[in-house]
Formats: C-alpha cells, sequence, structure tokens
C-alpha cells in the first residue's frame, strides 16, 4: 500500500499550532468519555455539543452509571441535540458493557464495533484518541478532506468510493502521534476544509490538493443525485389536553421512528381523529380542540409541520389508565426526553400571561 507520510506530517503540524487542545472529552482520555463524545459529535456542531456534554458526565461519570439510569434521564438529557436513537443505543450499549464486559470499555476493535450505533469509523476514532491505537476514521469530514486532496470521483453513496476512501484513510493515518492525527484531520475537515467556502489559503493540505489545484472544490466529495431529494413535509395535529394545574397530557412514542422513545402530545393525522379521541378517551375533555399557532420543525429529510390543537380537562382524564403516559407541568418538569420543538411548545404555554389573551398563539 503506498503511504502518504506528508499529508500526516502537514495536519500535525498544523495542529500543534492552531487546533484545538481543551475541549472537555480531550482532557481525560478515557474510552467512556471518548465514546460519548464522538457520539455526540455525530451529525452535531462542537460549539452546540460541549454543553449536553459535560451535563451528561456530571450526571452519568462512568459507563455503569449510565447503564444503571433509567432511559428518560438520558433522553431528558439529550433533549434538543436530535437523533436520539444515538441516546438509545449509548444507552443499550452501556449496558451490554457493564452486563458482558464486566463495566470495562471493550479492549478490541470487533468488540468496540459490535456495540449498539458504533460503527467502523467511530470504533477507529475510539481506540485511536483514546488508546493510541492505529485505526483509520472515515466521518463527513473525512471524507470531504480526502475526496477534494486526492481527487476522489464519485458519489459516496457508491461502495466502491467509499471502499477507495478507506484505503485513502488507511494509507494517511500515520503509525505514531495517531490521537492527534485523528483529533486533527476531524478538526481540520470541520473548520478549514468546510462544505462552503473552504478556507484553502490557511489549509496545512493546500500545496498539494487536487481540489485546490484546479479549482474543483465546490464538486468534490461528487453531489449525492439530485433525483428523489425533493423536500417533503408532513403535517400533523398534536392534542394539548391540559389540566388547571397548568399540567398537559404527553405519551412515550415508540422506540422507532422519529423522536423514538421521547415524551410527547398525542398525535393525529386529521384534526377531526383528535376530536373523537377528546370526545371517546378523553371523557374530561370540556369542549372542542382549538388551533394554535401551527409549529414547523425541520428534519434532515422533511419538514414536520404540527398544528397543535388546545383542549381544557379538568381533574384526572380516564386516559391515564392506559400507560405510557403522564401529565407534565412545565412549571415543575419532569426528567424525560422531550423533542425540543413540543419543550419549547409547552414552556410558551405554561406562560402566565397566555391565557389572559384572547388567541393563543404560540409560534
Ligand atoms: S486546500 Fe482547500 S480543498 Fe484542499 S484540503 Fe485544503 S481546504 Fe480542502
Amino acid at each position: 500500500m503506498t503511504r502518504y507520510p506528508e499529508f500526516a506530517a502537514a495536519l500535525l503540524a498544523w495542529h500543534a499550532e492552531r487546533g484545538r487542545h481543551d475541549l472537555p472529552w480531550q482532557l481525560d482520555r478515557t474510552s467512556y468519555r471518548v465514546w460519548v463524545s464522538e457520539i455526540m459529535l455525530q451529525q452535531t456542531q462542537v460549539v452546540t455539543v460541549i454543553p449536553y456534554y459535560q451535563r451528561f458526565m456530571a450526571r452519568f461519570p462512568t459507563v455503569t452509571s449510565l447503564a444503571d439510569a433509567p432511559i428518560d434521564d438520558v433522553l431528558h438529557l439529550w433533549t434538543g441535540l436530535g437523533y436520539y436513537a444515538r441516546a438509545r443505543n449509548l444507552h443499550r450499549a452501556a449496558g451490554i458493557i457493564r452486563d458482558q464486559f464486566n463495566g470495562e470499555f471493550p479492549k478490541t476493535f470487533e468488540e468496540v464495533a459490535s456495540l449498539p450505533g458504533i460503527g467502523r469509523s467511530t470504533a477507529g476514532a475510539i481506540l485511536a484518541l483514546s488508546r493510541s491505537e492505529r485505526f483509520p476514521i472515515l466521518d463527513g469530514n473525512v471524507k470531504r478532506v480526502l475526496a477534494r486532496y486526492f481527487g476522489v470521483e464519485g458519489s459516496t453513496a457508491d461502495k466502491s468510493v467509499i471502499d477507495r476512501m478507506w484505503q485513502l484513510s488507511d494509507a494517511c493515518t500515520p503509525d505514531q502521534g495517531v490521537e492527534i492525527y485523528t483529533q486533527a484531520i476531524m478538526d481540520m475537515g470541520a473548520t478549514v476544509c468546510t462544505r462552503h467556502k473552504p478556507l484553502c489559503a490557511y489549509c496545512p493540505l493546500s500545496e498539494n490538493c487536487f481540489a485546490r489545484a484546479t479549482g474543483r472544490q465546490a464538486d468534490l466529495p461528487t453531489p449525492r443525485s439530485a433525483k428523489g431529494k425533493k423536500r417533503r413535509s408532513r403535517e400533523v395535529f398534536m392534542l394539548v389536553a391540559m389540566r388547571d394545574d397548568g399540567s398537559v397530557l404527553l405519551e412515550r412514542r415508540p422506540e422507532t421512528g422519529i423522536w423514538g422513545g421521547l415524551w410527547c402530545l398525542p398525535e393525529f393525522d386529521t384534526e377531526s381523529a383528535a376530536s373523537a379521541y377528546c370526545g371517546q378517551s378523553l371523557a374530561a375533555a370540556q369542549n372542542q380542540p382549538r388551533p394554535l399557532s401551527i409549529v414547523e420543525h425541520a428534519f434532515t429529510h422533511f419538514d414536520l409541520v404540527i398544528t397543535p390543537l388546545l383542549t381544557s380537562c379538568a381533574g384526572h382524564a380516564g386516559v391515564m389508565d392506559a400507560p405510557p403516559m403522564l401529565w407534565y407541568n412545565a412549571r415543575d418538569p419532569a426528567r424525560i426526553g422531550l423533542p425540543a420543538p413540543i419543550k419549547t411548545l409547552l414552556e410558551t404555554l405554561s406562560s402566565p400571561t397566555l391565557f389572559d389573551s384572547s388567541d393563543h398563539h404560540v409560534s
């Protein structure tokens, strides 16, 4: 295999001078701490992750404390980070580590990569960053850097392109200083070789970069086909069944699908289905649900358009006999995971001024 030592040398020198050295997960690099940071950093920027990471590690300082915690506690601390399957997988994997590895983070690549939510790149990053073991990585930032630097054509959805990138990533990974190199290439991709307008003038790889030499930064990596990528939107109705004390009925969503395992307002496809539910299941509902202002939330591939429907409930509606449901009061919130737009909506609804007003605009 041809190796590219000049690639790693340039990144190591750049990191010594310009790289980030004081991120919370860089300070005490245990496998557990690095693992949690790598999962949080998937699809999410460093600046967003830092406060979530600090709260998470304060609450779950060890893998066993994470494994022993109720999933609601974990999802509660994840509220707002998105991609909640990550949190569920972390929790499941922590249980496996507690039960099958005596609470010790597994040692081999195969064992690490067998855990839920950990693919080849994340397993490599954990072992490289926490134990200085030489494994290549290939996250989105690294793919972009390699595609541009080496001029790799073709969609990253193609297996042959991905195989080629893994070969290149392996060929660039140094034998010494792999923990610094791994951090450096991730940082460089995130801050210099950015998706739009890369800062080539400040790039340690600019001298030999194919994309820079040919002016093809915008073409590489080859964008995925635009076919079938038209953005969809989905409209739903969510019932805000509120008691006199301001608490609102929530139900736990199924494990699969969007916001899996989080607590959410009861959701319906149509307004009439929500009304029917009020009449049949929510025996204490006093009036027809009233639409509030629409709430929109963007997912990666579609927009969710939510019409909240407000209704009031007196006393203790019978639905609580059908768990998993609970009454949630934003003024004294339970420690559960809520989708970010639902949390915002409930906080707005709990505002003391809201019900003094004749209309109920919340967004
Ligand atoms: S020179 Fe520009 S395109 Fe090439 S790796 Fe550096 S930032 Fe990316």
